[in-house]
């Protein structure tokens, strides 16, 4: 399969002619080529977005309605294509990849609506004046998304865009382009005019780069690491552009000793090991109350010993293959620096070779216990399946432990104290926290981090207020 760019609403190859490999992660195998675009190929994205601009942006919010929910529909119509193409380019189980599909077509469903019910404020000064807000589209903005959820997330940032009105150059990761080119092709057939979306692909270093550089691309929505972040920061902000970033997490997921503990354990598995662990809102850092912490212990080892882990297209797997022979090294050479800082492996601890897979990037659900609160393995994200579990004895302590990295992304809460889970739910340095729940999403609410996680919120009114330029008009009575 080779994949092109998607400029203009047509398929093209990158201007220089190159090409970079794909492969599929549950084999090793290179199965096609993507286009390895660089700055031109940008600045004609740019052209036909800028071009496209002036009539979308007018373009009814009815129409606007019906275009994304036709291209929601072409999404849930491909939805086993999609997910086989996710599958095969990202390396998830297939089920899952079916659970993100309907997310996708979500994504642009929610939009749609939201194109319709978005309004602006007004602010009556009495007998004085009266101002009312205009609230509009800003141009052409890029996207820039990452490998782990690829058209889930993909989905997210573009939609709102398009909804408010913008047009879009957007990036998806190297690694998993092929459900991007899909929705090139889906959003022709759903009437979305020639370079309202444009899809350039490449590295990020030379792709990512030039959507950020671009003088005339005026906000960047990128989703993806916390030192790829800081670096579009640095170029993005002397040039005032907007920027909104979903980055890294280092979760904590903490367990008091009164919680639903079948439920805690059961959430506990999925919320540490779902995609493989490559989820930013994945829990790395299990707390659990020192009284129970042998059971819970026990119980987490048990359940993760009886997840099958292999081939993602069979039905049984619970954990795929990991996206990419680099990052897989990476999330291996975590493990060794774990047993380093005097971890105890208590299941997993390396690679596996599934039969008839032994080129694949698979590693065995991990459990590592002994570690400090300081350790490396429990400060800097690791985003592969590998977890940490720690007793605490109070409130204060775990509280302390849990807001002692640089990430604040998301928390888990697992008790039945009310009282408790109010107070943590406050003191926690999150920009989400999930009491006896992990990754329930109601897609009205605000989404995002703190500290080293990010700058801004996605979801709802957040997402469509960042796509939107903001003029205030004052006119006296
Ligand atoms: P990266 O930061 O490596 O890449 C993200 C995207 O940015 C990719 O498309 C990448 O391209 C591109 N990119 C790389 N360098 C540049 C650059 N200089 N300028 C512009 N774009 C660039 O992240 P990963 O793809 O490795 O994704 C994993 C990370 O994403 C994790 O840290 C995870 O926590 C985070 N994440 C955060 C979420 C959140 O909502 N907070 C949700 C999901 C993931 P290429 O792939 O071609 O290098």
């Amino acid at each position: 399969m080779n994949i092109l760019n998607y400029i203009n609403g047509e398929m093209k190859a990158a201007n220089n002619g190159s090409v970079l490999d794909n492969y599929n992660p549950a084999t090793g195998n290179v199965y096609g080529n993507i286009a390895n675009s660089d700055a031109s190929d940008v600045a004609d994205a740019y052209e036909a977005a800028a071009l496209a601009f002036p009539s979308w942006s007018i373009t009814p919010a009815e129409e606007r309605f019906k275009i994304l929910n036709a291209i929601a529909e072409g999404i849930d119509s491909l939805r086993d294509t999609l997910a086989l193409a996710e599958s095969n380019d990202q390396g998830k189980p297939l089920w899952l990849a079916k659970n993100e599909m309907i997310r996708a077509g979500q994504n642009f469903r929610f939009f749609a609506t939201a194109a319709m019910q978005f309004a602006s404020e007004s602010h009556a000064m009495e007998n004085k004046a009266i101002n009312y807000t205009l609230r509009t589209p800003i141009g052409v903005v890029g996207c820039i998304s990452p490998w782990n959820l690829p058209l889930y997330l993909f989905t997210w940032k573009i939609a709102p865009a398009l909804a408010a009105g913008n047009c879009v150059v957007a990036k998806p990761s190297e690694f998993t382009p092929v459900t991007a080119a899909m929705l090139g092709e889906i959003c022709s057939s759903a009437g979305l005019p020639n370079g309202v979306l444009n899809i350039v692909n490449g590295l990020g270093g030379s792709v990512g780069q030039a959507i950020v550089e671009h003088p005339k691309i005026k906000a960047i929505s990128f989703t993806g690491g916390t030192v790829t972040g800081k670096h579009i920061s640095s170029v993005a902000g002397p040039m005032f552009k907007k920027v909104s970033l979903e980055l890294g997490g280092k979760n904590p997921n903490i367990i008091f000793a009164d919680a639903d503990m079948d439920k805690a354990i059961k959430t506990t598995v999925n919320s540490s090991f779902m995609n493989q662990g490559e989820i930013c809102l994945c829990g790395s850092r299990v707390f659990v109350e020192r009284s129970a912490y042998e059971s819970v212990k026990s119980a987490l080892v048990a359940e993760v010993l009886k997840m099958k882990v292999g081939d993602p297209l069979h039905a049984e797997t619970r954990v795929g293959a990991i996206v990419s022979k680099p990052h897989y090294e990476k999330v291996l050479g975590y493990i060794e620096l774990a047993k380093e800082e005097g971890a105890t492996v208590l299941c997993g601890g390396g690679a596996l070779h599934p039969e008839g897979f032994e080129g694949g990037y698979y590693i065995a659900p991990t459990i590592l216990e002994g570690l400090p609160f300081d350790a490396r393995c429990n400060m800097e994200e690791i985003f592969g399946p590998v977890i940490t579990i720690t007793p605490f004895d109070s409130v204060e302590e775990v509280l302390a432990m849990a807001n002692a990295t640089e990430y604040g992304l998301a928390a888990t809460v697992w008790t039945q104290h009310l009282t408790r889970a109010h107070q943590l739910a406050a003191q926690l340095q999150m920009g989400i926290v999930w009491i006896n729940c992990w990754l329930l999403r109601d897609l009205r609410t605000p989404f995002g981090g703190v500290k080293s996680s990010g700058v801004g919120r996605e979801g709802g009114l957040e997402a469509m207020r960042f796509f939107t330029e903001v003029k205030n008009v004052c006119v006296a009575l």
